[in-house]
């Protein structure tokens, strides 16, 4: 029998990881793997680093040559050669190659798609000017650094508040350039739930960089002092020596379309578990195929590295005979900015109220990431969310410093796991000083779930304070609370509790809040062996804060 003869069109992430796990699997396999950039098996996720000068050399970027490829796996490399129609019923694949400029065609049994997504572009007025920029790949990210390298730049506009943005912002402000954000949202960082972005916005304004949320670009025009002007929808100007758009990416799908497979209503390719597309014999992963949510059971697109290299592990797999299935995404992801650590894993309180699925609680907690009395504390703000019914683990959401990513890839595991709240309660994790605490972030998030499931304690959403009759008490010290308080709250310290509980209501649902929800907690347990109805304030001023004390 004839050797099986793969073509895969894109060699990076998915693309790469594809080509190498069938060689693994299939000695004998002809593999060719297309690319029309120049470089195959690079890091766009360090792209933002070498634009910020942290990774100096630009081969560091380079995980693989072509050379390496033949050498090592033999498969051979073509870059700067673009796919550009498939026949499907003759089984080939019409090529550009760029450098010699003549079209050919390569014939396939199994032809695997990992083309990824293009920076959207909108056709905003000026978008082509110089000076304005996108970031994909390596000669993107060369040309932004040459043209920070050879006009000094000083001021930056960043179209788009995103994880990408966000990485940008950072890395421009390292070059001593001013950075605007302009984002369409009312919030940074879109995936998130608005509270929980409310820590990354604080964070950006403390580190220098001005936000415009809640607006648009309109367009861009030449200033007269040789720079640009950005026009927001609402009428603001900045002034800007650079821009960059980082609005989102758009699943590559012209050839796929072109060749009649099934679309999905997300504009992703669409796959089933063992990522084949609508026709049998091509195999689509990574950013340009519709992947389901694990939780929401929805079609999404989820731009991540991690995903495209299961799914083309995956893809291999099946075109190598074996059962080997894609169960979804959680959309599991972490982004640093000024030493801010922002994760998510699951889903939001947004994504499930966009699926209709409402049987869910949420609770918030302020731990450090490890014990309070080892220098360098921080605290790490975490949004859990867990079914009422049975206490299953949904999403988590958690932004601080050190420590916060590990507790998103715990929590991401469980959910994948299928735990409850009951199980991070008894979760055993390591612990040593430095590293946390005995009972950790993680445990602690479950403990205060599994109370709530009990009926140990009822939980007031912050965001119904507005709506709400209750009478509002905060336990705090008086200190804390003449600092900044809710207004219309009463301030009773918790050590005072006991013996000032005749001036609470017997007959009014009362919402207790302190800083963080733990001495709350302590007062709803006291006030509700006293015969009172109490609630506990989700998260307490801290969470408060978040949305409501920003400048
Ligand atoms: C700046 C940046 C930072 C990122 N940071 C992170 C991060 O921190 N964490 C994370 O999880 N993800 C991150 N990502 C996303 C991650 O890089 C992608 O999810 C991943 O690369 C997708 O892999 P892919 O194979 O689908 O597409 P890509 O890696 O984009 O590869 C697609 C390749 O296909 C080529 N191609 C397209 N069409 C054709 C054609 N017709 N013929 C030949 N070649 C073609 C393209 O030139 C491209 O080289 C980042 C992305 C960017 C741009």
């Amino acid at each position: 029998m004839a050797n099986k003869r793969v073509v895969i069109v894109g060699g990076v992430a998915g693309g790469a990881t594809c080509a190498t796990r069938l060689r693994r699997l299939d000695e004998h396999a002809e593999i060719l793997l297309l690319d029309r950039g120049p470089y195959v098996s690079f890091a766009n996720c360090g792209l933002p680093y070498y634009v910020g000068n942290l990774i100096h050399d630009e081969a560091r970027l380079l995980l693989a040559t072509p050379a390496l490829f033949k050498e090592r796996f033999n498969i051979e490399v073509r870059t700067r050669n673009e796919a550009i129609a498939i026949d499907r019923e003759a089984h080939t694949i019409a090529i550009h190659d760029h450098v010699s400029g003549r079209d050919y065609q390569e014939s396939y049994d199994e032809l695997v798609l990992s083309p990824g997504a293009a920076p959207i572009c909108p056709p905003w007025p000026g978008v082509d000017l110089p000076g304005i920029f996108t970031l994909r790949n390596i000669p993107d990210s060369r040309k932004i650094r040459t043209w920070i390298d050879s006009r000094h730049p000083e001021k930056a506009v960043i179209v788009g508040g995103g994880f990408i943005g966000l990485e940008m912002a950072e890395n421009l402000a390292s070059r001593g350039i001013k950075v605007t954000i302009v984002e369409l949202a009312n919030q940074l960082m879109p995936p998130l739930d608005p509270e929980m972005a409310g820590y990354a916005r604080q964070h950006l304004i403390s580190h220098g960089v001005q936000l415009l949320l809640g607006d648009g670009v309109a367009g861009f025009e030449h200033s007269d002092s040789g720079g640009l002007i950005v026009h927001t929808q609402a009428g603001a100007v900045f002034e800007a020596d650079l821009v960059l758009l980082a609005v989102g990416v758009r699943p590559e799908t012209k050839l796929a379309c072109d060749a009649g497979l099934k679309i999905g209503d997300r504009g992703g390719i669409r796959v089933d578990g063992a990522m084949r597309t609508s026709d049998p014999h091509i195999w689509a992963i990574g950013d340009a195929v519709e992947v389901k949510n694990r939780i929401t059971a929805q079609w999404e697109l989820v731009p991540l590295a991690g995903p495209a290299n299961r799914q083309a592990r995956i893809a291999a797999d099946a075109i190598c005979g074996r059962n080997s299935h894609f169960d979804g995404v959680l959309g599991t992801t972490v982004c640093g900015f000024f030493g801010l650590t922002v994760a998510l894993t699951g889903a939001t309180e947004k994504a499930l109220r966009r699926a209709g699925i409402m049987d869910y609680q949420t609770v918030y907690l302020h731990p450090n990431q490890h014990v309070n009395y080892y220098p360098g504390a921080n605290p790490i703000h975490l949004k859990l969310l867990f079914r009422k019914q049975d206490g299953l683990v949904l999403g988590a959401q958690a932004v601080g410093g050190t420590g916060v990513a590990r507790r998103i890839d715990v929590l991401a595991t469980a959910i994948q796991m299928k735990t409850t709240v009951f199980d991070l309660e008894n979760a055993e994790l390591c612990y040593a000083p430095q590293y946390g605490a005995a009972k950790d972030p993680v445990n602690l998030a479950g403990m205060i779930a599994a109370n709530v499931l009990r009926g140990d304690v009822e939980l007031a959403p912050w965001n119904d304070l507005e709506f709400t009759e209750a009478f509002l008490l905060d336990v705090r010290e008086p200190h804390e609370f003449q600092a900044d308080a809710i207004s219309g709250s009463k301030n009773i310290p918790l050590g005072q509790l006991r013996s000032r509980m005749h001036e609470l209501p017997r007959f009014r649902e009362v919402w207790v809040n302190c800083g963080i929800g733990q001495r709350a907690y302590y007062a709803c347990r006291i006030l509700t062996q006293s015969g009172f109805c109490v609630r506990n304030l989700s998260g307490g001023f801290q969470t408060y804060a978040a949305l409501c004390r920003v400048p």
